[in-house]
């Protein structure tokens, strides 16, 4: 006789309590932006995405409301089916514009499209070749896909093109996959590099700029477009819209013959409900409005720039990153949660990050700044933060 499903739950929950990994949603009350009620306490928040404040601007919620009274909220059916609406035709259109692709697919999630498109492009006669730290939707589509995967050290070019010339004889197509601005580091892939190393060695490159749309290059099309990335060397362009955009949903963008075969093969689109168009509509306004938002990427760019100078003033070790994730590293897990425990009494919602997310003995607080914080509220973090930090055996041993 089998043991009880409820009894095998609570068997493996205990093993999560003992390595003190549970892990707790907090009930916030209201809105999603910068000033939080989580579980009922005021605080600021420091540890989300939506790096251009667009998530709780309300020209996004009257273009969702808007279209919703027109529309209603479900799309009732896949894209393939009768879920494709032409607000999600517009949104595509969109994308497409502002990224300098031929073609973008909208998909519900960005997990989606990148299970979508690796799935859809390579098979088990191909080859992944990956950065180590890519995210877990990378690595699952990779999974997936049944391709034999080749790990580089993280952002390491020589190590990149030892893997690449390594497989480059070999029978089956080649695929190589990183995020653009690694999303628990903050540090930013070497793409052009890689582009070169892609191209040398016959093979493609696919870039999750899921971190780097909406704050850098021009109009905010990302770290691809800032680094002159045509789709000749990125050919597989992946993005969300729950991040900088604002709303929710994500894409595919390359080639128009690329992006119908990916429409064609990915069952993650396929076999999945569309995004509400009323979603979509609100992703149209948060992409004119990203495109836009020069005066909020500075004002980011700003705080950035005013958080490092506070923490470096204070000898608190900063992280290679000039994107809005600057995590500071303490080491230990208990150490990293002291540090989240501490800011948090004092109204700073900072996210501590801890094994399996990232490697043990790297646990980290993770501060995300955006565009909706003041130079104030920053101030204050990077106050709570230093006093805090002291009391870290990390820093002790330091001194
Ligand atoms: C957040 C994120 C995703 C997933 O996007 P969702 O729309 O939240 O599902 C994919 N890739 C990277 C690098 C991300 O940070």
């Amino acid at each position: 006789m089998s043991a009880s499903l409820k009894a095998m739950a609570r068997e493996r929950l205990a093993a999560i309590d003992a390595a003190g990994r549970r892990r707790r949603r907090r009930v916030i009350t209201g809105g999603h932006g910068v000033a939080l009620a989580a579980d009922d306490a005021a605080c600021i928040n420091f540890c989300n995405n939506d790096y251009l404040g667009l998530a709780t601007d309300p020209r996004l919620a009257d273009a969702l409301a808007t279209a919703a009274g027109r529309v209603g909220t479900g799309s009732a059916a896949s894209q393939m089916v009768t879920g494709h609406n032409a607000e999600h035709a517009g949104l595509e259109a969109d994308l497409a514009d502002w990224l300098g692709r031929e073609a973008a697919l909208v998909f519900s999630t960005g997990y989606a499209a990148n299970l979508g498109a690796i799935t859809s492009l390579v098979g088990k006669a191909d080859h992944v070749i990956a950065d180590a730290r890519n995210h877990a939707s990378l690595i699952d589509g990779t999974r997936l896909s049944g391709a034999a995967k080749h790990i580089y050290a993280h952002a390491d070019l020589a190590d990149a093109e030892t893997r690449l010339a390594g497989v480059a004889g070999q029978p089956g197509h080649r695929l190589l996959v990183t995020d653009s601005v690694f999303s628990m580091d903050g540090y930013t892939a070497p793409l052009a590099g890689l582009a070169e190393h892609a191209r040398a060695h016959d093979a493609w490159l696919l870039v999750d700029d899921a971190h780097g749309l909406g704050l850098f290059g021009p109009g905010g099309a990302g770290r691809v477009a800032e680094a002159g990335l045509d789709s000749a060397r990125v050919p597989v362009l992946t993005g969300t819209l729950g991040k900088s955009v604002g709303a929710a949903g994500a894409f595919v963008a390359g080639d128009a013959d690329v992006i119908e075969l990916i429409l064609q093969q990915a069952r993650s689109l396929i076999f999945s409900t569309a995004m509400p168009p009323a979603v979509a509509a609100a992703a149209r306004r948060g992409v004119e409005l990203s495109r836009a938002a020069d005066d909020r990427r500075a004002h980011v760019h700003g705080l950035i720039a005013r958080f490092r100078t506070r923490l470096a003033q204070a000898s608190v070790p900063l992280a290679a990153s000039d994107s809005p994730i600057q995590p500071v590293v303490v080491g230990e897990e208990a150490a990293a949660l002291d540090l989240s425990a501490r800011l948090a009494e004092r109204g700073y919602l900072v996210g501590a990050i801890r094994p399996p997310t990232v490697a043990p003995g790297t646990s980290r607080l993770r501060v995300t700044l955006t565009a909706a914080h003041t130079p104030e509220q920053v101030d204050g973090l990077c106050e709570a933060l230093v006093a805090a930090w002291q009391q870290t055996p990390a820093a002790r041993q330091a001194s």
